[in-house]
């Protein structure tokens, strides 16, 4: 008998992908591999393609080749049934947040348990103020409209939304875009803290260098249609790649490296 624990298999896997509009060429030779319980980032340049991969990745848009599996499941020929239940079981926060404007942030947090669940509308209150508290907004809040909410309150309640339906796999593209320093920091916290708790995945693109450094695990940088280099902020911060260099180089990229990193010599 072979004792050895089996390695959990990634939650999301893509391989050799390929997208273009037209002629032009988005991915042309794109591949990696997420882990379970791993925060993971998506950089790159503007126009790298890094939104069209998360959306290839939430099945709302299909690649022209190439194949991608989150939580097992090849995306490629779902029925709609499949595609539904895959869904529910991912969380996703857009960069605009995606709250509706006409609904309270309860209601916001309510609508996917009122359109998934069989659970009556008490209980649904219930699990939606608790939500609201987990990310760190007051329960006033609640009753409160997206237009009535600080950069920092949209996020948290675009968050919770996204966690409503107790997700395996959270998708969030720019979560500190536009914060203030110190919401930022918040957010970067609960990311972690959402982690830490319910041992979710959780898939980021950002441009935000602190939240890069102090909460990812491994980020993949696309460039030129491919993936230019993958692995931790220090494992990329020595690799001499024009594509990678900028996020380092620079006061910015520099005045957020930890300070070992920054002064160790590269390898
Ligand atoms: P990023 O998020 O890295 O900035 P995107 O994934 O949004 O980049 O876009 C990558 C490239 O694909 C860009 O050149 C963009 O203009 C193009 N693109 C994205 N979506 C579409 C679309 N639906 N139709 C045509 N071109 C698109
Ligand atoms: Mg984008």
């Amino acid at each position: 008998m072979d004792n050895a624990v089996a390695a959990p298999p990634p939650a999301i896997e893509v391989n050799n992908l390929s997208t273009r509009f037209g002629d032009h060429v988005v991915h042309s030779d794109v591949s990696l591999s997420i882990n379970q319980g791993e925060i993971f980032a998506l950089i790159g340049g503007s126009g790298s393609g890094k939104s069209t991969l998360l959306r290839e990745m939430i099945l709302l848009q299909n690649p022209n080749a190439g194949a991608i599996k989150v939580l097992g499941t090849d995306l490629k020929n779902l029925d709609e049934a499949q595609a539904l239940a895959l869904r529910q079981r991912w969380g996703v926060m857009f960069q605009h947040g995606g709250l509706f404007g006409s609904l309270t942030v309860l209601e916001n947090v309510s609508l996917p348990l009122r359109e998934h669940t069989p659970l009556d509308d008490a209980l649904i209150n219930d699990i939606a103020a608790w939500k609201i508290a987990m990310t760190g907004l007051k329960p006033e809040v609640g009753a409160q409209y997206p237009a009535q909410l600080s950069g920092g309150m949209m996020k948290r309640a675009s968050l919770t939304r996204a966690m409503a339906l107790d997700p395996e796999l959270l998708f969030l593209d720019e979560p500190t875009a536009g914060l203030d320093p110190e919401s930022a920091g918040g957010v970067d916290q609960l990311v972690k803290k959402l982690r830490d708790l319910f041992g979710l995945t959780i898939v980021i693109i950002t441009h935000d260098l602190d939240l890069l450094w102090q909460v990812t695990d491994r980020v993949a940088v696309l460039g030129a249609g491919t993936v230019q280099g993958i692995g931790s902020m220090a494992e990329l911060s020595h690799m001499d790649n024009p594509v990678i260099r900028p996020f380092f180089d620079g006061a910015r990229g520099r005045s957020a490296q930890p300070s070992e990193v920054a002064s160790s010599k590269p390898k």
